[in-house]
């Protein structure tokens, strides 16, 4: 055996028994929360820009891109603030949207539905698109919050290297935490990019994953809501 296939064996993570290679194109995730380094924010945003930036140009550089055409010369740049501004922006508790709580006052005691929340997250296992709407519900427990509340959370969530079933429960935590209730409810229906575009090619398939807590996980209660979402 060559010392670089003992290497590999050596530091290779094994899942479930699984190595990485065995596991290929498998969407598996290993919990809740978002795996991060303990020192993830040391660097400020401004720091992992620049940093970002000359990795990224490196990456253009192995690849043969010229990086002196007009074209490509900001493009390192641009991924960098990107990925820290925008679509990755969710990795940094900062960025948590503030949420105010009110007082039920109209005293409305049946579910709540917002329906068709269109957002664009990342595969963490590829690092290309996930496109999808979410829907999210819940039952006032005696407090209430914004609608678009609703909309920025999952946004929030979605703006992370994800996996779906993962940010489906982040994103009811977090409704569970804010509305002080265990009765939400997320459903996401997303299409990845990684399956339609490149591996197995399949542009026709979406996958389905749901939240169901509390006064939720009834029969009556998921075909109310489904009812809701197909009209
Ligand atoms: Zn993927």
């Amino acid at each position: 055996m060559s010392t670089e296939t003992l290497k590999i064996k050596k530091n290779g993570h094994r899942l479930n028994g699984f190595s990485t290679s065995d596991i290929g194109d498998d969407h598996l995730f290993t919990g809740l929360e978002t795996p991060m380094k303990k020192d993830a924010f040391k660097l400020s945003d401004e720091e992992k820009k620049e940093r970002i930036s000359i990795l990224f140009e490196e990456i253009m550089d192995v690849m043969g891109l010229d990086l002196t055409d007009d074209s490509l010369q900001g493009t390192p740049k641009r991924v960098a603030k990107m990925y820290i501004d925008e679509i990755f922006s969710g990795l940094n508790p900062a960025n948590k949207p503030k949420v105010a709580l009110f007082d039920n006052k109209y005293k409305y005691n049946q579910m709540l539905v917002e329906k068709n929340i269109t957002f664009y997250s990342n595969c963490e296992h590829h690092f290309v698109p996930i496109i999808g709407k979410a829907h999210v519900a819940y039952i006032s427990s005696g407090k209430v919050i914004g609608l678009s509340k609703l909309n920025r959370i999952v946004q929030y969530y979605a703006k992370r290297p994800q996996v779906q079933e993962r940010l489906t429960n982040q994103i009811a935590e977090e409704l569970k935490t804010i509305l002080q209730t265990e009765d939400v409810a997320v459903i996401i229906d997303a299409k990845h990019l990684c399956v339609s575009s490149r591996g197995i090619k399949d542009d026709t398939s979406a996958t389905v994953t749901t939240y169901y807590g509390g006064q939720f996980n009834t029969p009556e209660k998921i075909r109310e809501l489904q009812n809701y979402l197909n009209n």
